[in-house]
Order: C-alpha cells, then sequence, then structure tokens
C-alpha cells in the first residue's frame, strides 16, 4: 500500500454536509481507504504526501451519462481521444457513450465490439456505453446486456442518421419485454410527431429557415408531451422496466412526469445544461450552434425546468454533448432547418452550472447530486464512482469558485469547436482532474500526455 491524500476545506460528498474532509487513497490500485473529517497534513497525520487544496472545492468526478463520441464511422465529428480529453478537461471522470452516430451503431454486439475495439489506447476517462433499440433489433437486447451495455436508448422520432431509425409502439411493447426482469432501463428520447399535429402553421414571420423561432415552432412541446405520455402508458403495461426520458426540455411535460412518479412508476428524467442556461429569446437568427433537438425553449420554461430540478422531477443534468464537422452546421447560410441538431459543450458542465445555479440559490452540494451522485446511481457505477466512498475508485475534481474565465476555442478540447457558450464568461473552474489518485488533467498544462489512464467499463 501506498497510501497518499488530498484535503480540502469544502469537500462535497453525497452522504454528507459539505465541509473540512479529507481523502485517503491508495496510489497503487487508485482506491479509496479512508474519508476522515477535518484536514489533515502529512506531518500530523504520518502520512507521506497530502495534497492540500486550501478552500478550493473537492468533488467526486463527473459522471455524464450522455455524450456522443461518433468513433468508429463519424469520427471527423468527435473520437474517443478528444472526447475523453474534454470530459477530463471539464472534472468528468466516467463517461456512458450513446449508441448512435458512430458506424455501425450499437445495436448489435458486434457493433458493441466495434466500438471497443475503436476504443483501445484512446481514453482519458472511463467510457461505458449504451445500447440502440431499433425496429427488428429485440433479438439483440439480451445479446448486449450479456456483452455489458448499461441501458437502451430509442428514438420515438427521425434521430437525424439513417441507420439508427425510430420505433413504434410495437416495437417498444417487443423490447420492453425482452428488459423485463433485467433491471436495465430504456432511455427514450422523447419527442413524437402526432399524427394530427397542428403544430407549426408557417406565419409569415415564422416561415423564414434562418430565425430561430422558426425552428423552435418546427419542434413544438406537444412533441414531448405527447411522446412522454405515450412512454407513461406503455409503462402501465411494463411496469417492472425502469424508464428514462434523455434530454426533457419542455416544461410542460413536468406535471405528467410529476403524477406518474408519485403514483410509484419507475422513471427517472435528465436535462441538459444547455436547457438551463440559455433561453430561446436569446438566440440570434443564423446561429445553428444553438440548434439541439428537442430544442431550446423560452425563458419561463427555463425557469420551471430549475424548479423542476428542485423538486426532484428532474433527476439529473448531462451535457448531450453531440458535435459534427462544422459544415453540417449550414454556418453559411444560416439555415436552422437543415442543420444538423447538437450542442457541443463537453468540458464546460460544471462551469455552466455552477454559474446559474448560484443565481437560483442552488449550491454545489445540488450540483455534485446532480452530475455525479445520481448519473453513477444511473450508469451503475455509483459503488465505486460518482460519491467518493471507502473502496470506491479516487476519481475526484478541484473545482475553483473564486475564478472567472470567458470560453474561447481554445479553452475547449474537444474536436470541432463549435458551442453556444463561445464568448460568454463562467463563474468557477475545475482546475484539475484525478482518475484512480491520478491526475489527468490541470488548468495550467491542460489535458497531462503520457498514456492515457481511462478504462471501459
Ligand atoms: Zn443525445
Amino acid at each position: 500500500m501506498a497510501i497518499s491524500a488530498v484535503t480540502s476545506l469544502n469537500v462535497f460528498l453525497p452522504s454528507r454536509p459539505a465541509g473540512p474532509a479529507t481523502i485517503e487513497f491508495d496510489t497503487e490500485t487508485g482506491k479509496i481507504t479512508a474519508v476522515r473529517e477535518g484536514v489533515s497534513s502529512s506531518s500530523k497525520d504520518n502520512l507521506p504526501h497530502v495534497l492540500d487544496l486550501g478552500s478550493a472545492f473537492l468533488i467526486p468526478g463527473l459522471v455524464d451519462c450522455h455524450v456522443h463520441l461518433n468513433e468508429p464511422g463519424r469520427t471527423e465529428w468527435e473520437g474517443f481521444a478528444t472526447g475523453t480529453r474534454a470530459a477530463a478537461s471539464g472534472g468528468v471522470t466516467t463517461l456512458i457513450d450513446m449508441p448512435l452516430n458512430s458506424i455501425p451503431p450499437v445495436t448489435t454486439v458486434s457493433g458493441l465490439e466495434a466500438k471497443r475495439a475503436a476504443a483501445v489506447g484512446q481514453l482519458s476517462v472511463d467510457v461505458g456505453f449504451w445500447g440502440g433499440v431499433i425496429p427488428g433489433n429485440a433479438g439483440d437486447i439480451k445479446p448486449l446486456i450479456e456483452a455489458g451495455v448499461k441501458g437502451f436508448k430509442c428514438f420515438l422520432i427521425e434521430s437525424g442518421v439513417e441507420e439508427f431509425p425510430c420505433v413504434d409502439e410495437d416495437d417498444l411493447r417487443k423490447a420492453l419485454a425482452e428488459l423485463e426482469g433485467t433491471e436495465i432501463p430504456l432511455l427514450f428520447h422523447a419527442e413524437l410527431d402526432p399524427p394530427s399535429s397542428s403544430s407549426s402553421p408557417p406565419t409569415a414571420d415564422s416561415s423564414d429557415p434562418t430565425f430561430y423561432s422558426t425552428f423552435l415552432a418546427s419542434r413544438p412541446d406537444t412533441f414531448e408531451t405527447s411522446a412522454i405520455a405515450m412512454v407513461i402508458r406503455l409503462m402501465k403495461e411494463f411496469p417492472s422496466v425502469p424508464c428514462h426520458i434523455v434530454h426533457l426540455s419542455s416544461a410542460e411535460a413536468l406535471p405528467a412526469i410529476r403524477e406518474a412518479k408519485k403514483a410509484g412508476a419507475r422513471l427517472t428524467v435528465e436535462t441538459c445544461y444547455h436547457y438551463l442556461c440559455i433561453e430561446a429569446e436569446a438566440i440570434p437568427h443564423r446561429h445553428t450552434e444553438f440548434k439541439c433537438c428537442p430544442p431550446i425553449r423560452s425563458s419561463a420554461n427555463r425557469e420551471l425546468l430549475w424548479s423542476a430540478l428542485f423538486d426532484n422531477t428532474i433527476d439529473y443534468i448531462v451535457s448531450d454533448h453531440s458535435p459534427c464537422v462544422s459544415q453540417l452546421k449550414n454556418l453559411d447560410t444560416g439555415d436552422y432547418s437543415t442543420a444538423w441538431g447538437g450542442i457541443s459543450s463537453l468540458g464546460l458542465g460544471c462551469s455552466l452550472l455552477w454559474t446559474e445555479a448560484e443565481k437560483r440559490g442552488f449550491g454545489m452540494e445540488e450540483v455534485v447530486k446532480w452530475t455525479s451522485g445520481r448519473t453513477g446511481k444511473m450508469a451503475k457505477v455509483e459503488e465505486v464512482k460518482g460519491g467518493l466512498r471507502v473502496g470506491g475508485e479516487a476519481d475526484f475534481a478541484v473545482f475553483d469558485p473564486t475564478a472567472s474565465f470567458t470560453v474561447t476555442k481554445d479553452s475547449l478540447s474537444f474536436k470541432n469547436k463549435l458551442t453556444p457558450f463561445e464568448g460568454i464568461t463562467l463563474q468557477g473552474r475545475i482546475t484539475a482532474t484525478y482518475l484512480r489518485g491520478e491526475r489527468i488533467y490541470s488548468v495550467e498544462e491542460g489535458v497531462l500526455g503520457g498514456e492515457p489512464k481511462g478504462r471501459m467499463l
């Protein structure tokens, strides 16, 4: 055993109030051997090395359950190397990769194997995988569970890539039947274009595709409320299967979610940094870096999402980092209608959240709960990650709440440096990230060189 320790006046753990504490860990195994109240020093506690953070925040490494790394097949959009470096720069020590936008998609065991083969030697942080449900692949569900996927994602509306088609109710019943008794969740991209949709009758000023308002009108709240109503209805047929709504944007769906949860449905819900930090009214014409599906909605909607975090209707927050090459964003024409829908933010999450959470009276305790405690549970890594427990892994980040910085292309570590957050100034910054007790990132040196230390989960 080679014990090292990190100590701070402000340690944030899910299980106890924030305050002075010391985390001891074995540098050989990377595992936590003790969590002690109060600050330590080498001389006082007979430890060979104590990293004293002073009043900087010591937080568990973030677990981001919704990231698109796109490799293999669309590696020019994002890859394992750049994506996990971006994660490390934002204190994210575990991410779960989405099954689509890579080719092949993870809808078969061979698709998962292709992912794993491509990831070898490239991971700066730990990576797990979601599988996908598409029409006709119910027979692949059990083999994919055996092979280690964390759960399955499906689309109720076209996904944007042809190799990952959306499913209908019959497909879903087949998938849910396969999932019964497995404790493996089904994740829904919950937008549904209702057959009798009277959405978006174009008016004179809402038909210009370079206006954000035109795009917003084309993906109305009813897409989300109809989809979520369908999910809740199916959950009554398959009550044992945990179901999850990815990237909730519409606050109009909150009453139905509240009611279902109250009635005991095994339903969880995530939202994303961009829905909490940006409002439609502030999105300029022709700036397609703001386009994602479901869309960023009004300022009033945004505040209702914050309230839903407060009362646990929304369980946690993820990035949904979903980049593409810049040509697909139509930067020359500013046409929202055909631009790729996806927002890039990997690495900025903790600062984005702190900047906005503080204004609304939330503290780092809540940020930690939303970004590592509950996401760690969703990713089924809570025994070892997302909380800094004895026996768990020493994945942690140092957050300086007093630092502020302006987002520039240079400050981003992901591959295609196009983000709606460029140019804004954020409060609080991740200054170092540790994976299994080893420093993998520092704000001065960036992501540290040498062999990447991440593992596949
Ligand atoms: Zn996504």
